[in-house]
């Protein structure tokens, strides 16, 4: 089977800049043969992820903060106006105050964790609904997680509460929207450097220690993921639902590094 996403269209969100896992996972799809739209939050993202959309032949750029419903509505809206239908969503979007993201997990502030959890969960359950609603022939959802949701890591705190809320709403997901033959993944890519990935503490650590102690001795590339997410978003990623997949050179299986490092 060749894998190809000719023919189907989606909706990239959270691309930052040329570094973002979302632009990772973009050029990759439209190297598959996507149709692509983007969407950003504000002004000056438009500025810099328009260029980039248009360097891969796409002008539908629509603005969504993932906290504004009628920012969504105005989104989905624009989706079904100018499509009709969609194949499959990207959901490439967290966020924590940066004061949180290091010190200690036991300091989390109820304002912190009422929003990092809305922007990092609860979006991408309010965006599967959303774009359900444009997949009458099935589809594919696709979010971003990362192993600090099953083990600690240092300085992840509150996000890997959300993305352990992120994983479980995945399954939950992929329960719901299944019988309409609509698949609900996570990719969950080692640290990788982004602006999101450098405003947690110690990240230049974090992601040498895992080059370092991953079995394949390196860090995702941007390529990886987005050859991932081309697979999970094609035909031949037809019969997987509710999983998180790892792209992270085999870290999450390691209990401990090798001796000769410590
Ligand atoms: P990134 O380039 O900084 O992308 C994060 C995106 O989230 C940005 O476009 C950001 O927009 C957007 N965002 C934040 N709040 C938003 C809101 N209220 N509405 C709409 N968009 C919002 O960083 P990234 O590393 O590629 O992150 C993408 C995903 O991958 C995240 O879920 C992240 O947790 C996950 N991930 C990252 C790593 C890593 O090491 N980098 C590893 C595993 C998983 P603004 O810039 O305007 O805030």
């Amino acid at each position: 089977m060749t894998i190809t996403l000719e023919g189907k269209r989606g909706l990239i969100m959270g691309v930052a800049n040329d570094r973002s896992i979302a632009w990772g996972i973009a050029s990759a799809m439209h190297a598959a043969g996507a149709e692509l739209a983007f969407s950003y939050q504000g002004e000056q993202l438009e500025r810099r992820v328009r260029p980039l959309a248009e360097g891969i032949g796409s002008d539908f750029l629509v603005e969504a903060d993932v906290t504004n419903d009628e920012m969504m509505d105005a989104c989905f809206a624009q989706v079904k106006e100018r499509w009709g239908t969609m194949d499959f969503v990207v959901h490439a979007i967290a966020f924590s105050d940066k004061t949180e993201l290091t010190g200690r997990f036991t300091n989390t502030s109820r304002a912190n964790f009422t929003n990092s959890l809305n922007i990092s969960c609860y979006s991408f359950i309010d965006v599967a609904r959303r774009a359900a609603e444009l997949m009458p022939d099935g589809g594919c959802a696709l979010t971003l997680t990362y192993q600090g949701s099953q083990r600690v890591i240092p300085y992840y705190n509150v996000m890997g509460v959300a993305k352990a809320a992120l994983e479980a709403s995945t399954r939950y997901l992929a329960n719901d929207l299944g019988p309409q033959g609509i698949r609900v993944n996570a990719i969950s890519p080692g640290p990788m450097k982004t602006l999101a990935g450098a405003a947690i503490g110690g990240a230049r650590k974090t992601f040498k220690h895992t080059a370092e102690n991953a079995p394949l001795r390196s860090n995702a590339t941007l390529e990886a993921v987005g050859g991932t997410a081309v697979w999970l978003a094609s035909d031949a990623g037809a019969y997987t639902s509710g999983e998180v997949v790892h792209v992270d050179g085999g870290y999450h299986i390691i209990g401990m590094p090798k001796p000769e490092t410590l």
